[in-house]
């Protein structure tokens, strides 16, 4: 965790405009990369088990984690709305902060059971977003065929129609997720799901003693201490890659991944669970086989990206380049979100790739980033507002827009009107109403700017 240090030393200012628990005390003696665990006064809490560890603070890491970290997000922002996870939960350092209280130790109640309130919030979500049409395909066969399971969690009660809806949805996320060929096979049993082990499990880690001996290799934590009489403890703490096959091609990533010379991960119980969550983020490009995640240094910065890449994909007719695909994103971070990315966090924003089972990762260099992620470049780019110039930036052909722009004013001003080979091929580069005045105006401005970014070298 190459990055832990810098955040440690800025712990002193923990972005006060951001804190809206008037009453937490920050214990920042204990602080390690991962999720690291803060004191707090927790008289307000209502519901659930009384727990001294919120909030919990996530740093961001590989890939991997950070998918799992922005699908918890998005299922979050789900329950309790986008604001909440933009004001609460995203910091301005790149770290998110959890509270555990809200999200974990609060309960809903499944007959005699109960979960952790960010987990129906995951069922719910899993079943409206990603799986709806499967869903009401196989509803009613959920519901005659689990019908002694579900009364058995009520107690053989009558049940109102959203309970009952509530407790189908429930089985439907476990028998997808966890069945053969689902996206995390066989790490949950059928019965331990319907008999609510892994959701008890949730309740119990914020309050467990620590293992000393072992880290866990995503988010650097000590391991709680397991119960050596749960199957389901231990294949969730030793993950493997028949349990995810995605392990296989991201294995040689996690820093710690070979300790033990096998190829299992030692996890903790917190991160599998933010792992169920990682392919949420993961968005197909249309006309192709694979699905793209934008992966930062920063979760605020990939919250957003990600945000502004799904737009992009929704509002692309047949295009699927990624190149493209990240430029006009960075480009409506950079007109959205008021924020100046350091160097380093600027290299280190690339797409993951996910097709079928393989992984791959694709960056543009980093003068082009910070090209378009410098607001007056970006605003030039929206209002000239031609492909073509979005292209040969993209491209690093920043000469060919002074060339577009002589041609342009050629056409205007030049009482030469005799035909010209290339400046033909150049102006049919343009779309067909384009305004030759706006850009005989801007292609210059927008010329010397990248210009001077580029002559300031690396800032
Ligand atoms: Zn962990």
């Amino acid at each position: 965790m190459g990055r832990k240090s810098k955040y440690e030393e800025r712990q002193g200012s923990l972005f006060p405009s951001q804190e809206t628990n008037k009453e937490e005390k920050k214990d920042i003696t204990s602080h390690n990369s991962g999720h690291s665990v803060h004191t707090v006064n927790s008289s307000s809490i209502s519901q659930g088990i009384q727990n001294n560890t919120d909030p919990i603070i996530l740093y961001p890491s590989n890939w991997l984690y950070n998918a799992s970290v922005i699908g918890f997000l998005r299922v979050i922002a789900y329950g309790k709305g986008e604001s909440y996870v933009e004001r609460n939960m995203l910091m301005d350092d790149g770290r998110v902060k959890v509270s555990v209280n809200d999200l974990f130790l609060k309960e809903y109640s499944i007959g005699k059971y109960r979960i952790p309130v960010s987990l129906k919030y995951f069922i719910d979500f899993i079943v409206s977003f990603i799986w709806r049409n499967k869903y009401n395909d196989e509803k009613k066969d959920i519901e005659s065929k689990y019908k002694e399971v579900i009364n058995k969690w009520y107690d053989n009660k009558v049940l109102m129609e959203e309970q009952k809806d509530f407790a189908i949805r429930y089985i439907f996320v476990g028998n997808k997720l966890f069945s053969s060929n689902c996206p995390y096979q066989n790490l949950i049993s059928k019965k331990e799901w319907q008999e609510f082990e892994f959701a008890q499990l949730m309740f119990e880690i914020f309050v467990r003693d620590k293992d000393n001996n072992i880290k866990c290799v995503l988010c650097n934590e000590k391991l709680p201490i397991i119960k050596s009489s749960s199957k389901l403890e231990a294949r969730l703490t030793t993950f493997q890659h028949p349990h995810m096959t995605l392990l296989g091609p991201s294995i040689g990533e996690f820093p710690n991944a070979f300790w033990d010379l096998e190829h299992s991960l030692r996890v903790c119980p917190l991160c599998a669970y933010l792992i169920i969550h990682h392919h949420i983020p993961f968005k197909k490009v249309k006309g192709s086989k694979y699905q793209i995640f934008i992966n930062a240094n920063s979760f605020k910065v990939m919250w957003y990206l990600n945000k502004f890449a799904e737009n992009v994909l929704k509002n692309m007719k047949n295009e699927n380049s990624i190149k493209k695909i990240l430029g006009l994103s960075l480009i409506e971070f950079s007109q959205r979100i008021y924020a100046t990315l350091g160097v380093w966090s600027m290299a280190s924003i690339e797409v993951v790739i996910k097709e079928d089972n393989n992984i791959d990762y694709y960056s543009l260099p980093y003068d082009i980033v910070s090209i378009l992620l410098n607001s007056e470049v970006s605003k030039l780019i929206n209002e000239i507002n031609e492909p073509v110039v979005l292209d040969k930036i993209l491209a690093g052909d920043f000469d060919h827009l002074l060339d577009i722009a002589y041609h342009v004013i050629r056409k205007l001003y030049s009482k030469d009107n005799s035909e010209n080979n290339r400046s033909n091929l150049i102006l049919k580069e343009l779309s067909k109403n384009a305004n030759y005045q706006k850009l005989a105006y801007k292609l210059p401005e927008l010329y010397a700017k990248i210009n001077s970014i580029i002559r300031g070298g690396i800032r």
